[in-house]
């Protein structure tokens, strides 16, 4: 049985090779120094840019390649695959922040930022959570008040992908402390140059460990008043919704690639691993176990992909986009428990790929919204 995405397309078959390719023997081997490390290298996001694996959906008179959100699905799903380390770090550039600066910013503002986003010139984060909180968004603190021809930031957050190496960072701020949803703003923070603003530490987390996590502070940042995104103070609030359906489903995106990649690699290991003279594959417990993953894999594909298609034509709702990201997100980390279990002691090894996606897989039911946010807005619908 073979199953093909009912949004892939020729074009995106002869990219996605060599993209692949490429990974695998050129920036894979680099995969280690970069968990060490805890920061992936400047000159790998640099190499994506290149092979037009960053923000592929950007218009061309911004520099891109004028794809949709299936070359977006695809780069997640093969970095996924090939370079988890890269997989969140390019997921925010890609499915975060470049959308918000294409759905909102000025003609201005994409001339200014994307093409660099493309290349890989300027790295992207959004700053949305706060040490006080991340699930409550209109309680966030951080304040921006206009100052003549600039906001100027005060406050703190955390949790940032991304945070120690971006140029450029969205952060929420409330413009109007007055207003609840409507006192939000976006702004468009340029790391360079912006006196005030201080990136603190790189966060010791239990997984993920390639991709940098930080604490940013706001200590009178100054953000010229042109880097408003778009054109209205107290939009913010409208502005994360709108776009949060596609982070979401791109964390699904991700998360039925890691499940996809365990099912695989649980399977080989299982049809060589012997015990009690023979593989452990032939253990009824053994073919059972991965049946029913196998299963919930493909059913979590044909879900995701119609999300995909929904997304590519713009028309991804909310409902849709949080039961895509609570429910391949689950998935995943079960997956992620069984198959380590299938690996014996080896499975509980830094060094076996199955371990790290174990770790790794836990923090995809936090961030984009708690699943338990996810269920809220389920719920809302019901
Ligand atoms: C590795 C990593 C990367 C991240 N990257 C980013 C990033 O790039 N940008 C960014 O802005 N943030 C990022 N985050 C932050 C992440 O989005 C938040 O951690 C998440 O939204 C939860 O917020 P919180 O940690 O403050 O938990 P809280 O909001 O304090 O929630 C704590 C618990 O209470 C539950 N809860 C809260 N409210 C409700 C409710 N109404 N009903 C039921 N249960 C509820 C939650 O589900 C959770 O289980 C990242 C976090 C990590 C760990």
């Amino acid at each position: 049985m073979t199953y093909r995405s009912s949004w892939m397309t020729g074009e995106l078959d002869i990219f996605r090779e060599t993209f692949r390719r490429y990974l695998s023997t050129n920036l894979s081997p680099r995969a280690g120094r970069w968990r060490a490390d805890k920061m992936i290298d400047r000159n790998a996001w640099l190499a994506l840019g290149e092979m037009g694996a960053l923000c592929p959906d950007v218009p061309e008179e911004y520099g891109g390649l004028g794809g949709t959100f299936a070359h977006v699905a695809a780069v997640i799903e093969d970095l996924e695959y090939e370079l988890p380390e890269m997989a969140l770090p390019v997921a925010v550039h890609n499915a975060i922040v470049a959308q918000y600066v294409m759905h909102f910013g000025s003609h201005e503002q994409k001339q200014r930022w994307l093409p660099g986003l493309v290349t890989g010139q300027l790295i992207g984060a959004i700053a949305m959570t706060e040490p006080a909180g991340g699930s409550d968004l209109r309680a966030l603190r951080t304040r921006a008040s206009r100052k003549g021809n600039a906001y100027v930031l005060n406050g703190s957050k955390t949790f940032i992908t991304n945070g120690q190496v971006a140029d450029l960072i969205i952060v929420a701020a409330k413009t109007d402390p007055d207003q609840d949803t409507k006192g939000i703003s976006l702004l468009m923070l340029e790391s360079k140059g912006s006196g005030g603003f201080r990136r603190g530490r790189n966060l010791d987390k239990i997984g993920m460990h390639a991709s940098d996590t930080s604490e940013l502070f706001f200590d009178n940042a100054f953000v010229p008043a042109e880097n408003l995104l778009g054109s209205e103070e107290g939009r913010g609030f409208y502005q994360m919704m709108e776009i949060l359906p596609k982070e979401r489903l791109a964390i699904a995106v991700s998360a039925v690639a890691s499940i996809e990649r365990m099912i695989q690699l649980t399977t080989d290991y299982a049809k060589d691993r012997k015990a009690f003279g023979k593989p452990i594959l032939e253990f009824q417990n053994t073919a059972f176990v991965l049946a029913e993953r196998k299963s919930e894999a493909l059913i979590a594909r044909v879900f995701l992909d119609w999300c995909v298609e929904r997304a590519i034509k713009g028309e991804l709702d909310q409902v849709s986009a949080s039961i895509a990201k609570y429910w391949t997100t689950d998935k995943q980390c079960e997956t992620a428990d069984e198959c380590l279990q299938l690996h014996g002691g080896y499975g509980y090894m830094n060094e076996f790929e199955i371990g790290r996606r174990y770790l790794d897989a836990r923090i995809q039911r936090i961030y984009g919204g708690t699943n338990e946010i996810m269920k809220l807005l389920i719920a809302r619908s019901l």
